[in-house]
């Protein structure tokens, strides 16, 4: 999703934000011209116009006064830039912050989280996922930006789109996709149930003329090599759209305050405008399905804490667009929907142009045939799907593994440089059927992580459990080791950070996980978007295996560029 992050200021956004990047990232093979972006009218545009336009001042407002403050906070220090081996650039030491100020930031933080919407459901209060405006807390985040190379920014940015078109080649192939995931289908319930959802349309040689992906690809810097690697490509259910862009303001907004008393400048945290780029995409895909009459709905779990990141879009999109989104959980589509002979899919007597999935990603949202048969049915639609059965498992992990064996991409790129940016960002990528590297990782498993076909954080297995878990499934001797992939340990360096949770500040060492959200629109053979579209940066403290912020590993965060 394509790197115009400076129109933030004009498509959405209402911050005044500081633009690093004004021109589109493209492919190196194509360029992607963008729409006109439509003038403000929102209630929501206008809020954020007017009451929050000056962020400065609001932090004057709070009982803090700011002037005056010791400057001893916030040991400045000159390093060398590892990269370049000659740029000088400030970076703060963060844990070397006077308490003082650090108490006011929080605060700030806090309150400024509150006015703007960064908020998540609290676990502690019963209703907080189901009914929106009861129990919410500040969005788990971090207090403030965490240092980030700007060439391998570039470079991730870069890459997007790239992967977007890869998506969408790799989805076209019905029979790679069914060959690649073969063996998988025998050792996962659940992939085979995708997997027999994608043969019925096979079968009915189902097309999607109009498809539209709103990916994230997740990277981590190794330490060790510099190099940006590639933690896995998300195709179904991204989240942080909406948080993402509002997590990037609250730290804009405290350096805009505090910046210069801990050298740091604002104008290094690149825009961040993830929200804006998703609704124009629905807008645009809605466009494409040309039924002014029809809905966008949004496939939501029955609960769901994350509902605001979701609520900034479907809000956004009414206010900007005049589009109206509904949410539904799959057992209510089962129970409402209603497909007619030409494809239409009416919900509640609505026809529906575009149906985006923040829920059917993982088993616990299925839990009866009611939720698989809504899938079936909206599968079969005419509806543009966001995900399309074939983008959800082109996402898929074993899927990531095919594509990085040897000649793979040649299948599904034409454009050498193209290929050789992806193959850069891929990490050691292995299945068990690998003897060598199964007794590698049976003797080293530190260095490995071993993945099964899940979702959503939590699922994958380090360390200890590695060795355990291979020399079980060596024992077991059967088909259970094609429901996992290998894949080799990143290590990223570690940096100093504050994380913010449930309005208490933790002092810690953290490493993070960097998210490039692509938008990708086609009708046929015309490409209307494929961009950048703003990102998502994940810190967890080092000591943690796992990453999710809904998990609870990690908080939302935003990058300085350095
Ligand atoms: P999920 O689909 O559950 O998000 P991921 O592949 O993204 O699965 O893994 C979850 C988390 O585990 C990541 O966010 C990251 O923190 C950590 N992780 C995954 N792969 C690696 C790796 N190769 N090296 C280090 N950490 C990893
Ligand atoms: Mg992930």
């Amino acid at each position: 999703m394509g790197a115009a992050y400076s129109s933030c200021s004009s498509l959405s956004l209402a911050f005044p934000t500081v633009t690093l990047y004004s021109s589109p990232i493209t492919t190196s093979s194509q360029s992607y011209p963008r729409s006109k972006p439509k003038p403000f009218s929102s209630t929501i545009d206008k809020i954020r116009n007017t009451r929050f336009l000056e962020p400065v001042k609001i932090m004057a407002q709070t009982p803090f006064p700011c002037s005056g403050l010791a400057v001893k906070c916030g040991k400045v220090e000159e390093v060398e830039n590892q990269e370049e081996g000659t740029t000088r650039k400030p970076m703060v030491d963060y844990h070397g912050i006077d308490q003082v100020l650090l108490d006011e930031m929080v605060y700030d933080a806090l309150v400024w989280s509150s006015l703007h919407g960064l908020l998540v459901g609290d676990k502690s209060v019963e209703r907080s996922g189901k009914v929106p405006g009861v129990g919410l807390v500040h969005a788990p985040s971090a207090l403030l930006p965490m240092p980030f190379p700007e060439n391998q920014w570039r470079q991730a940015v870069d890459l997007t789109p790239i992967f977007s078109e890869l998506v969408d080649r790799v989805s076209l192939d019905g029979k790679f996709l069914q060959e690649s995931l073969s063996r998988t289908k025998k050792a996962d319930a659940f992939t085979s149930r995708l997997l027999d959802l994608h043969s019925k349309m096979l079968e009915i040689n189902k097309k999607e003329d109009i498809r539209l992906g709103l990916h994230r690809s997740d990277y981590m810097l190794d330490e060790q090599t510099k190099l940006l690697l590639q933690i896995e490509l998300n195709t179904i259910s991204c989240s942080f759209p909406g948080l993402s862009s509002l997590v990037t303001e609250l730290h804009r907004s405290l350096l805009n305050h505090y910046g210069e008393v801990l050298g740091l400048d604002p104008k290094r945290i690149p825009g961040n405008n993830a929200y804006g780029y998703f609704v124009e995409a629905f807008a645009k895909a809605w466009t494409e399905y040309n039924n002014p009459r029809a809905l966008v709905m949004f496939v939501v779990q029955a609960e769901e804490r994350n509902m605001y990141d979701q609520h900034w879009l479907s809000a956004v999109l009414k206010e900007r667009y005049n589009i109206t989104a509904i949410r539904k959980t799959m057992a209510e589509i089962d129970a409402e929907a209603e497909l007619l002979s030409d494809g239409t899919l009416l919900v509640g007597g609505k026809a529906i142009a575009v149906i985006y999935f923040r829920a059917g990603y993982k088993p616990d949202d299925y839990p009866s045939e009611s939720e698989w048969r809504a899938r079936l049915l909206m599968e079969q639609s005419s509806a543009i799907k966001c995900p399309s059965i074939s983008y959800h498992l082109a996402g898929t992990k074993k899927i990531q593994q095919e594509l990085a064996k040897p000649d793979v991409l040649e299948r599904f790129l034409d454009n050498k440089e193209d290929i050789a940016k992806l193959r850069k960002c891929f990490a050691g990528l292995w299945s068990l059927d690998d003897p060598n590297i199964v007794k590698e990782a049976i003797e080293r498993p530190e260095l490995f992580v071993m993945k099964p076909q899940r979702e959503g954080g939590g699922n994958n297995i380090y360390g200890a459990d590695v060795r355990e878990t291979l020399l079980r499934l060596q024992k077991e001797g059967t088909d259970g080791s094609a429901a996992y992939i290998l894949m080799q340990r990143i290590f990223p360096t570690v940096f100093q950070t504050f994380l913010l949770r449930n309005g208490i500040c933790h002092k810690d060492n953290a490493v993070s996980e960097l998210g490039i959200y692509g938008a990708y629109l086609r009708n046929k053979d015309k490409v209307i978007m494929n961009d950048q579209c703003g990102y998502l940066l994940r810190t967890k403290t080092s000591s943690s295996d796992e990453g999710g912020v809904a998990a609870g590993f990690a908080v939302l965060d935003s990058i300085y560029l350095t």
